[in-house]
């Protein structure tokens, strides 16, 4: 059995890229599970989501805890303690990390001992889609890395998104970027985990009851926890546009929005997550979203 775990931010689509990987992979014959782990739906907080594979029938349920594959799709996670995207990696896994960095480099700074591939899919996704929206490209990612058929990818995206929407164009383009994303990373050997024990019965790990639980008591809930790292995009004001309108203020959900002494708006960017609703809301198309680089 190959066991692969996505670690995402909320709105990036790590829930429907397993679904892509598990549907990919029942369609070349295999049996495949697919699920999400998260608490309250909040657009950038952190989020898990799973896929088994495998020859036989899945009799195992739960979260997985020791992954043969890992897929980063949101390079700021491996800095959350909370998240702990690497937990439970061995030697012989692989991961694969949403970033501008090198692999070598994402290796030495995070000692990663196993195998790690680098893929900046976040432009690959501005470029064709237009936005963020990584779930067919990361589940791209992940079916080449597990060793599905291109075939299998194409018709598991079109499924998946057939579900969520009828734009057959934007279908088109997510296939599109997700066959770049397979096609721009080398093929490689996964061996799954050794200690994966086989199983006659339907077996289901203990979980602690608060692990998808949202707890005002834990360090990435309280009001200490800043959340300007969760930016993939920052909002930035033109002021010769603005018309102090506050409608920007107003919407944002988090509050984050203050007005300065001249009455023009500004972002507290310890605490601004990137959604850009404040720009999509703007009347006056007074603010810009200008990407995060995430230099060390
Ligand atoms: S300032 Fe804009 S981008 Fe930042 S959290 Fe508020 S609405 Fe979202
Ligand atoms: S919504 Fe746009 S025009 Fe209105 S205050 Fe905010 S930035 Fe200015």
């Amino acid at each position: 059995m190959l066991k692969v775990r996505f670690h995402g931010r909320g709105g990036q689509g790590a829930k429907i890229a397993s679904r892509v990987l598990g549907t990919a992979a029942f369609l070349e014959g295999y049996y495949a599970q697919d699920f999400p782990l998260y608490g309250a739906e909040r657009r950038g907080a952190p989020i898990a989501a799973f896929t088994r594979i495998s020859k036989e029938p899945i009799l195992e349920r739960g979260v997985i805890s020791e992954p043969d594959v890992i897929v980063v799709m949101d390079e700021t996670l491996l800095d959350d303690p909370l998240a702990n995207p690497l937990s439970g990696l061995g030697k012989e896994g692989l991961v694969f990390i949403n970033t501008t960095h090198k692999a070598e480099d994402i290796k030495k700074r995070y000692r990663i001992d196993a195998n790690v591939l680098t893929l900046d899919i976040t432009k690959i996704s501005l470029d064709i889609l237009g936005k963020p929206i990584l779930s067919a490209l990361a589940g791209g990612a992940a079916s080449k890395i597990v060793r599905l058929k291109e075939t299998s990818l194409k018709e598991a995206v079109t499924r998946e998104l057939s579900d969520i929407t009828h734009e057959k164009g934007l279908i088109e383009k997510n296939i599109e970027a997700s066959i770049y994303c397979f096609n721009a990373l080398p093929s490689v050997l996964i061996k799954s985990n050794a200690s994966h024990k086989k199983s006659d019965v339907i077996t289901m790990p203990f979980e602690a009851a608060d692990i998808s639980s949202p707890s005002v008591t834990i360090p990435a809930n309280t009001p200490l926890k800043k959340t300007g790292n969760w930016r993939i995009f920052k909002p930035v004001w033109d002021y010769e546009l603005c018309t102090k309108c506050m409608t920007c203020v107003m919407r944002c959900p988090d509050g984050c929005i203050r007005v300065n002494e001249e009455g023009f708006p500004y972002s507290d960017y310890e605490n601004c997550k990137g959604c850009m609703i404040c720009a999509e809301e703007c009347p006056a198309k007074a603010i810009r979203k200008e990407r995060e680089v995430h230099a060390w």
